[in-house]
């Protein structure tokens, strides 16, 4: 189907691209640490790239032919399949802020393949990078949304809005690869409320909740995994459980699945979302794992950073994570609490403080980054 698209005489089909990283580096274009994180050291942690996953689920229900090449987890076949196929209808390239300049270069390769054709840059936070886009890769359309689905509407010159969530396809994990881990991404939730003021992950998911149904989260997990038997689901809601009656509807869909369509999952929320229901819920439906954004148990900095919003709500936060982690145990439930020290507020007795409590703590997977100077970087957008 190509009647949205002007094209060369022998091309065929869309073709949606993770570029390759710099030598010696591995990019995590899904990362939304630092929107699209960059590591030293080849094979480093990457998540499967749903972005061009969710436009590919579009494309593929429109009726369009989509080559996936991901030059990331698959680099051998994506050159392969690059150097046997020629031109194309159009193209997607996801792009990272922290590897632009050569993200972009591969977006130029990539244009040189689509004559005539649309080519979208898509990826988070690319809004104020309009500019630089232009005059390296000129032509390209640049899509920043928060999903996918808006870079396969803009390739196919439609209105960029995905619509309803409930109506978005499933994202295509047979055109895009998931790693040798296994694990499959997918959003319940996208984007959260709260204001704390070193968060990227409002800048790469929204500052509006966007939810699907229970019921629709329910149907595309159980379909995911009776067609890709991951060994783990991921889900990749900022904030897992900010809607506390349908995330407890959701996990009892889950728990309810048939033996074939249910696998253990992930989530990462905050503590104060760790009520008993909650726990009992994911304990029982097959939560594998809770990543805990605790961040920091100083009040100052809890205050200072907008983490919470009185000085109540802060005076109370240590007792609320240390009840969490207790119950969580208590449920069986495995918890990676995640702690920044040296944040905007910090005090060395509150440093002093937090470091007491955190090594008391039975969690052998506190994951702490530390900020010797001047406190998290402040987020802005
Ligand atoms: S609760 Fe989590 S996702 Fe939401 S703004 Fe705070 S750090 Fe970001």
């Amino acid at each position: 189907m190509t009647d949205h698209l002007a094209v060369a005489d022998d091309a065929s089909g869309i073709v949606l691209v993770n570029p390759p990283p710099p030598e010696g580096k591995t990019v995590n274009r899904e990362g939304f640490g630092g929107l699209g994180v960059v590591t030293a050291g080849g094979g480093g942690f990457v998540y499967p790239s749903q972005r061009l996953a969710e436009a590919a689920g579009l494309l593929r229900a429109e009726g369009y032919e989509v080559l996936g090449l991901d030059f990331v987890l698959r680099a051998g076949s994506a050159r392969r399949a690059m150097r046997r196929r020629g031109m194309f209808h159009a193209a997607v390239v996801h792009v990272s802020v922290n590897n632009l300049e050569g993200d972009l270069d591969a977006a130029r390769d990539v244009r040189d393949r689509v004559p005539g054709g649309r080519l979208v840059v898509t990826g988070v936070g690319l809004g104020a990078h309009a500019a630089m886009i232009e005059e390296r890769c000129a032509g390209a359309l640049v899509d920043a949304g928060v999903t996918g689905y808006g870079a396969a509407l803009r390739v196919l010159d439609k209105d960029a809005d995905p619509g309803a969530p409930d109506d978005w396809t499933d994202s295509c994990w047979e055109t895009m690869p998931l790693a040798s881990s296994r694990r499959l991404p997918i959003y319940h939730g996208r984007g959260c409320i709260h204001g704390c003021d070193y968060c990227p992950y409002v800048i790469a998911t929204g500052r509006r909740h966007v939810l699907r149904s229970p019921d629709r989260t329910a149907r595309e997990f159980a379909a995911q995994v009776a067609r890709h038997r991951p060994k783990r689901v991921v889900f990749r809601d900022p904030v897992f459980g900010l809607d506390e009656q349908g995330t407890l509807e959701l996990l009892a869909r889950i728990g309810g699945l048939g033996r074939r369509e249910r696998a253990r999952f992930e989530i990462e929320t905050r503590p104060e979302l760790l009520t008993a229901e909650m726990l009992e819920a994911l304990s029982s439906s097959g939560c594998a794992e809770i990543k805990l954004g605790v961040e920091t148990l100083e009040p100052a900095a809890l205050l200072a950073s907008g983490r919470v919003s009185d000085e109540s709500e802060a005076g109370r936060y240590a007792e609320v994570v240390e009840a969490a982690l207790a119950s969580a145990h208590a449920h069986g439930l495995k918890v990676r609490p995640y702690v920044m020290l040296g944040m905007a507020g910090s005090t060395p007795a509150g440093h002093r403080d937090t470091c007491e409590r955190v090594g008391r703590w039975a969690e052998p997977d506190v994951k702490v980054v530390s900020y010797p100077q001047g406190g998290a970087p402040g987020v802005v957008g």
